[in-house]
């Protein structure tokens, strides 16, 4: 077969998938299904850079389209129906009459689309025009919605679904505010805990053993979410924490606009805070504003405290819980630095971690390392009882050998005595030391073998090896080389840590 790959680029792909969409990684994509479903035929290349799809007027096309008339190309294969074309009418002609009719196969990667299989399948094809056009159509509406959404939240009013943690619609207006007292209390215990020194994973633990109720309880309690967590036990997570740490809506002021829609049907982003649209003294704040900043200032720092700015301390550690790829790191211009797999955009996987913090993460990390050295020193405790009753041990039982061995001599010399009388016809009594002599040596033997157990136990103990047990304060790459195999990260937040 020949085969022709076709890549497109344009500015309207821009504010969909920066990366997804490049040129280089429609290529990598496409090189590999290549290799994967066509390891031996021929493949040419064909690409429109800063094109648009909605017609034909393409330098790349157009010459692939040449090599299909030419009868070069039998294999057309794109990332999706959109690279090839974004006019739906043009696509299903291509698709339904030109391609087949010039024995043409096409293929789309993420669409799952190979006409070979579509042959006569008409309802499978209307499947995946639906979801083009469902794209087309919606990108359009959702700007519309988007735009008259940005004029509510202008004039400071709050359009979320759940107001944050802390606080609950008003019932008199339902773009305001009033403050949750109960939960209010949490919040103010969060910023206080924090402000005297502990960490976000320090506090989600305190109260996760006080039986504190998450958010995600209290909204699901109160039927605003309907989610349960996985395992079906609500706990706090200390990104909890920290989302609640950094809320400036705790002060009073209401942030919108924050999160942006990257794709339809995709997931938030957040956006440039030039964007925000901000009204402040919206509604009592919980928090006051010089504590609020005072912990914004030790956010910060702590920030800086872990980073190691030229080399990620987790790096090559990190793996996707879902695919199992190692993570990449994306250094976040706006905000905070983050981990992220690289297979959404090849796999398409929805279970691959989109984002995690690397402050959380490393935060995490370093909490169940000391943890983890913490139980080793532990064990180490218990070795080295061990050890000091096996010693114990040894030291008796020679001690008792020793008394039997001179328990024997005394007896010996006793038996030199009675011989005399034996001599003199005093039988019994020379017997009955006899049986006195060989009971001391068998008592002697038993003693020497549970000494030699014992040693041998000893020998056995004083092999294992022991760890150094120490606090630690901060990672370091020596430190997760040594204990650390793998740190398997989900995109619930979930960190499962291998140990060596
Ligand atoms: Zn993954």
């Amino acid at each position: 077969m020949n085969i022709a790959i076709y890549m497109r680029l344009s500015k309207e792909d821009d504010f969909s998938h920066e990366e997804s969409n490049s040129i280089t990684m429609q290529r990598l994509l496409l090189r590999d299904y290549v290799r994967e479903h066509f390891p031996q035929d021929n493949v040419l290349e064909y690409s429109d850079d800063g094109y648009s799809g909605t017609n034909f007027d393409r330098p790349g096309v157009q010459e692939l389209l040449e090599g299909v008339k030419n009868g070069e190309i039998n294999c057309i294969i794109v990332k999706d129906f959109s690279r090839f074309a974004r006019d739906y009418i043009e696509l299903g002609s291509y698709l339904e009459q030109i391609f087949p009719f010039m024995g043409v196969r096409f293929i789309s990667v993420n669409d799952k689309y190979d006409s070979i299989k579509y042959e006569g399948n008409v309802a499978d094809i209307d499947v995946n025009f639906k979801n083009l056009l469902y794209d087309l159509y919606s990108k359009d509406l959702s700007m519309k919605v988007k735009a008259s959404l940005r004029a509510v939240k202008e004039q400071g009013k709050a359009v979320c679904s759940t107001p944050p943690f802390g606080y609950a619609k008003d019932p008199g207006d339902r773009h305001k505010f009033v403050i949750a007292e109960d939960e209010a209390a949490v919040v103010r215990r969060i910023f206080k805990m924090y402000a005297d020194g502990m960490s976000a994973v320090e506090i989600a633990s305190t109260f996760n053993a006080e039986g504190v109720k998450s958010p995600s309880q209290v909204w699901h309690e109160k039927g605003i979410r309907k989610a349960t967590p996985k395992g079906g036990v609500f706990v706090w997570q200390h990104s909890a924490i920290h989302r609640i740490l950094k809320n400036r809506a705790y002060t009073g002021d209401l942030v919108q606009g924050v999160y942006e829609c990257v794709k339809i049907r995709d997931d938030k982003r957040v956006t440039d805070p030039d964007k925000w649209i901000i009204a402040e003294n919206h509604h009592e704040p919980i928090i006051d504003r010089n504590t609020f900043d005072k912990v914004q200032a030790r956010y910060g720092k702590t920030c800086r405290k872990y980073r190691i700015t030229d080399d990620h301390v987790l790096m090559g550690k990190v793996v996707c819980g879902c695919c199992g790829h190692n993570l990449r790191h994306n250094d976040g211009k706006m905000g905070q630095a983050y981990y992220w797999c690289s297979g959404l955009n090849i796999y398409h996987l929805d279970g691959c971690v989109k984002r995690m913090e690397d402050f959380f993460l490393e935060e995490v990390v370093l909490y169940q390392l000391q943890q983890h050295i913490m139980e080793l020193g532990e064990s180490d405790k218990l070795l080295q009882d061990e050890k000091d009753a096996a010693v114990a041990d040894v030291d008796a039982l020679k001690k008792k050998c020793k008394a039997a061995e001179k328990a024997i001599a005394k007896s010996k010399e006793k038996r030199m005595a009675e011989f005399e009388a034996y001599a003199l016809g005093n039988k019994e009594r020379y017997d009955a030391s006899a049986d006195e002599m060989e009971k001391l040596k068998k008592k002697h033997e038993r003693l020497k073998e549970q000494l030699a157990e014992a040693e041998n136990r000893l020998k056995e103990l004083n092999r294992q090896k022991t760890h150094e047990s120490f606090a630690v304060k901060k990672l370091t790459k020596e430190l997760i080389d040594e204990y650390v195999e793998s740190i398997m990260v989900f995109n619930n937040d979930d960190v499962k840590i291998a140990w060596k």
